[in-house]
């Protein structure tokens, strides 16, 4: 099979043919129509992050595909032909207190595809037949993908926020994650707020595009200020962009017993005024991607709303052209491979 592989963190994605592999025990062989390509596939392909991918490796973690063989031990849960998403979460313990209580994207033993195992940047890719999810009759596979990592990620985000309908909630960061958490938040009632990069229009029609009611395109170090004197504050602030700053302006942006919810990552800490955070009575959440639970009601609420990312479609041979383009922030909404691209 074609496959994108991590052969060295300095170096681009190896184009090249290896052997599909054999689905064995609980593991299911599923054929890939789609993968998003997600900023975390950056990361691991350039071993940004402390713990880095033995190699080579196979990234991408948004694939959708169908199931062409099972191994041994799946049960009838799943059949040959049924078209499955594959999300992060390849694999987790299953036994401890956070997998017991729904909570298993905090497990300590939990398997990343594509850095612990291969994932769906090639034509074929093995999983865990525990942790597929179906995709829901009706839906386009391709739209589709980015829901199994942005999609879901932004819905935590979004249900972690508790922001009420008819209240405000600000997405800080306008990308693949943000523009389908604009899409979300309106779906569960919410009145949002697009934060954007200075005079960036594409973001601020993109924004308005997916149901954004304002949009703040001004200087990045007064968004707090425009936030507090135009809205009197938002209820939640959900920060999809990996910037220090763009954390400082979201925490003095929220009102009094408001919450931050965490999604992008940027190396670096944030300060946070203790006296002003415990008189304003304000919360920090870091919320990473979501149970299986919660991609299946992420997938439900975007059929019931029709919620779908706006893509590009790329080739597999594309890859390393289509990292550059985001680190460029030349993209906008998500990429999406689509394997039937020659
Ligand atoms: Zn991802
Ligand atoms: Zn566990």
């Amino acid at each position: 099979m074609k496959a994108a592989v991590i052969t060295g963190f300095t170096q681009p994605l190896e184009i090249k043919q290896v052997e599909i592999p054999k689905p064995k025990n609980k593991e299911i062989l599923v054929k890939n129509i789609a993968c998003g390509v997600c900023h975390s596939d950056l990361h691991i392909t350039k071993g940004d992050w402390d713990e880095k991918c033995s190699l080579p490796r196979i990234p991408g973690h948004e694939g959708i595909g169908e199931i062409i063989e099972l191994g041994s031990q799946v049960d009838n849960h799943l059949q040959i032909r049924d078209i499955v998403g594959i999300p992060w979460t390849y694999s987790t313990c299953l036994k401890c207190e956070y997998c017991l209580s729904g909570q298993e994207a905090l497990c300590e033993q939990l398997m990343g595809t594509g850095f612990s195992y291969d994932g769906c940047l090639a034509e074929y890719t093995l999983m865990d037949s525990d942790f597929v999810v179906k995709l829901p009759d009706g839906m386009d596979p391709y739209t589709s993908a980015p829901l199994f990592c942005a999609g879901v990620t932004v819905y935590k985000a979004l249900k972690m926020s508790g922001v009420p309908p008819n209240e405000w909630v600000s997405i800080v960061g306008v990308g693949g994650l943000g523009s389908v958490a604009i899409k979300y938040a309106v779906a569960m009632g919410m009145k949002v707020l697009a934060v954007v990069a200075p005079n960036d229009q594409n973001a601020v029609n993109l924004s308005k595009e997916m149901g954004a009611s304002e949009v703040y395109d001004g200087p990045s170090d007064q968004h707090s200020q425009w936030v507090q004197d135009k809205l009197r504050g938002v209820q939640a602030a959900i920060v999809t962009v990996p910037l220090i700053q763009a954390y400082d302006e979201a925490y003095k942006s929220v009102k009094r017993g408001g919450r931050i919810v965490a999604v992008g990552l940027p190396n670096g800490t944030m300060s946070i005024p203790i006296i002003d955070c415990v008189c304003r009575g304000i919360q920090l959440i870091g919320s990473m991607v979501g149970s299986r639970e919660d991609l299946k009601e992420a997938l439900a609420m975007a059929k019931a709303h029709k919620i779908s990312c706006k893509i590009q479609k790329r080739k597999l041979e594309d890859i390393n052209q289509v990292f550059e383009d985001m680190i460029n922030y030349r993209i906008n909404g998500r990429v999406v491979i689509d394997f039937t691209l020659k």
